[in-house]
């Protein structure tokens, strides 16, 4: 049967119904599937050693002949040992397989055998336990580079490794090539046929480095064509034509604002009257001001006679943000309302009748604001506020609700990505930065301190409150399903209890309050409120203050168990304090005596820049946690690695946006396969195409 890229799995011999699920479970169908079902790591199976000469701190081939019928023992029930003993001219090998009985079948005595596996030497004997293993001379398994394969229960690597070499085999012939002839030129990129054999079964290392990078650039490539073609299209997008002085503005401010802030507002100003529809991240680190540039944006937008959306990511924000809005724009005319899940009813009435009316101007809420039902009269502005839970994605269908003319969109990120993270996840957003604090702030001073410290720590609660500051005490985060983030710990009630205990033992002279994610909205407002108006000395919380809280009579932070957060969290946590004019501390406190998690801590402590902080996180901890669950809404990259493979994202880029700047649609010939390509990777958002 001739095999082809669209050869079902299940029609290759011994791939039955059973096998053909799992390896769906793997989202592997056809053969051309698995030709994109990459390694996710090698074992050099190269070089076959005398056991003499085995290197002993990783694993190798070595070749010997089976001297004697393997045993197999039975130790204890579920438990039992096949040995088989080997020689080779410098050497005699005992090898155990632990609960393979098979293997007593398997192998010969008289015959020759190339294991791959750890050879421990004791003495004049070498030991190996649970090798893998070929008969000499069949050069399947062993004898190369191999190539070890993301797996599902019931698949083996050697099952796999052979599916991947049949379609390296037969179906390279005719793939068709992606990247134009120029291109690859110009960056010194290997053919397709070439990088996908390397990558499933490389020639050597060198081989192998030519063909991930022919196939890292390819991905991103094809990624970043995406986001230039989206940005293309915003830019090419009519805008209402707005005029904004932030001159005037500035005046309603309590404050003279930073050279940052006010370059921010002018940078959104000359987008709003350039008569196309703004798109512009404002970034800028924690307390850096960017609420006032928002408030810009809003007023601008309501004085030209539209409305603005003002969205935030929890209910908290909101309020608080709707509160800041409220006290800054009402002496301008402009009327504010708060939308969130927990307005309901009558209320919920007549805040949507208001705003379909236009009877509101400035509406800001949680993502309720763009749930269906909801209706604006002439919607001229979304702000996002910590965007980097709202991708690509959740953008394009807050640009739906803005009628025939798209609202200016604009982006607060307190979030410092690392570069290459935001080149992606922005990739389609222009960008002002805010690299300037408000004047009189002093950095805040990090400790981290162990369980010993504790009485000590509580002293220094004590201490500042009878200094006439407020202190936060925050614990990881109560998930959704009752577990912690990431792995067993503390539940819900151990935290509600810890709470109790600070207020009723520990700190009985002071006022303590305590909010969590699973309280009603209402009660999480009012102790915050009671927190922001200085009733409060202590705010027990889990991580739903984590975003934009402002309290600046805060001037500690301590955080429990500070090594179950990604460390751009804890920058985030720390940026509650600071934000006035008194010194500000933050103490992180640890049980864990693992190293590398106390290595982790004292970067925090090192530093204040949260750049720095970010690449730092991300080499650590990868860019899961920056992306979380998939909700920047950007299509799963398979081999390239952000922390990584910066560089070749800065030259894929360039790259791509040459090419769309001279061919837009894609629709040259040339650049067909290219368009094709993707349409297919952004399919999860393909309306964004459309
Ligand atoms: P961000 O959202 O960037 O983290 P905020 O907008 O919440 O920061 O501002 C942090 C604090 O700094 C607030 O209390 C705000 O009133 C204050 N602030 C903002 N801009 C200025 C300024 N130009 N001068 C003085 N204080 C400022
Ligand atoms: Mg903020």
């Amino acid at each position: 049967m001739p095999l082809s890229r669209e050869t079902a799995l299940t029609d290759l011999p011994g791939v039955g119904p059973a096998r053909g699920k799992k390896l769906e479970k793997l989202g592997l169908r056809t053969l051309g599937d698995v030709l994109n079902h990459l390694p996710q790591r090698y074992e050099d199976r190269r070089e076959c050693y005398a056991l003499r000469d085995a290197p002993q701190d990783r694993p190798c081939c070595v070749c010997a002949v089976v001297a004697e019928t393997p045993r197999v023992s039975y130790i204890r029930r579920g438990l039992s040992l096949v040995k088989v003993k080997g020689v080779d001219e410098t050497g005699t090998v005992h090898i155990t397989f632990f609960n393979q009985d098979y293997i007593r079948e398997a192998v010969r005595r008289g015959e020759s055998y190339i294991f791959f596996g750890t050879v421990e030497r004791q003495g004049n004997l070498f030991l190996m336990t649970n090798p893998v293993f070929e008969r000499e001379g069949t050069a399947r398994t062993t004898g190369l580079i191999m190539p070890v394969y993301p797996l599902t229960a019931g698949i083996s690597n050697n099952l796999m490794a052979g599916l991947t070499r049949r379609a390296a085999d037969s179906c390279l012939d005719g793939l068709p090539e992606i990247l134009p002839a120029g291109l690859r030129r110009e960056h010194k990129l290997c053919q397709t046929q070439f990088a996908r054999k390397n990558i499933h079964y490389p020639d050597d290392y060198e081989a192998l480095a030519i063909a991930r990078r022919r196939l890292v650039f390819e991905e991103l490539f094809v990624l970043t064509c995406g986001l230039a073609q989206l940005k293309d299209r915003r830019a090419a997008g009519a805008g209402r034509v707005m005029e904004g002085d932030v001159e005037k503005f500035a005046a309603l401010l309590p404050f003279p604002p930073t050279g940052a802030q006010r370059r921010a507002m002018e940078d959104i100003a000359a987008d709003l009257r350039s008569g196309r529809a703004m798109n512009r991240l404002v970034q800028g680190d924690v307390g850096s001001g960017k609420t006032a540039v928002a408030a810009f944006g809003a007023w601008a937008a309501v004085k030209n006679g539209a409305q603005c959306a003002l969205m935030a990511p929890t209910e908290l924000l909101a309020e608080q943000h709707a509160r800041t809005m409220e006290a800054l724009l009402a002496p301008a005319g402009v009327r504010v309302a708060l939308l969130t899940g927990s307005v309901k009813g009558r209320e919920k009435k007549a805040l949507l009748s208001a705003l379909a009316a236009g009877e509101t101007d400035l509406v800001v809420g949680t993502h309720a604001l763009f749930s269906q039902g909801v209706e604006y009269h002439a919607l001229g502005l979304v702000i996002a506020d910590e965007q980097h839970r709202f991708g690509v994605a959740q953008r394009g269908a807050l640009a739906e609700k803005g009628g025939a003319v798209p609202p200016h969109i604009l982006v607060m990120s307190a979030t410092p990505i690392p570069r290459t993270l935001a080149l992606i996840i922005y990739g389609d957003l222009d960008v002002s930065v805010m690299d300037e604090l408000p004047p009189g702030r002093t950095p805040v001073d990090t400790f981290l301190v162990g369980e010993d410290k504790r009485a000590r720590m509580y002293g220094f609660v004590r201490k500042q409150v009878s200094e006439g500051r407020q202190v936060y005490i925050v614990c990881p985060a109560v998930e959704e399903n009752g577990g912690w983030e990431d792995g067993p710990g503390m539940d819900l009630k151990a935290v509600t209890a810890y709470a109790g205990e600070l207020r009723e033992r520990v700190f009985p002279e002071l006022r303590v309050g305590f909010v969590h994610g699973r309280m009603k909205a209402r009660e999480k407002e009012d102790v915050m409120g009671a927190f922001h108006r200085g009733e409060l000395d202590v705010l027990v919380s889990t991580t739903v203050i984590e975003v934009g809280v402002d309290v600046p009579n805060a001037s500690l932070m301590v955080i429990e168990n500070a090594e179950r957060f990604g460390l751009s969290q804890l920058h985030q946590l720390r940026g509650r304090v600071g934000r006035g004019k008194h010194k500000s501390y933050c103490v992180l406190v640890t049980a864990s005596r693992g190293e590398t998690a106390r290595e982790r801590l004292r970067a925090l402590c090192a530093t204040n820049d949260g750049f720095q902080i970010a690449e730092e996180d991300l080499r650590l901890r990868g860019p899961g946690d920056f992306f979380g669950k998939r909700q920047h809404g950007l299509p799963q990259l398979k081999v390239a690695d952000f922390a990584a493979d910066m560089e070749l994202l800065k030259e894929a880029r360039e790259a791509a946006q040459a090419l769309v700047a001279a061919d837009p649609e894609l629709k040259r010939p040339a650049h067909r396969l290219l368009r094709k390509k993707v349409r297919e990777l952004f399919q999860d958002n393909a309306e964004l195409f459309n």
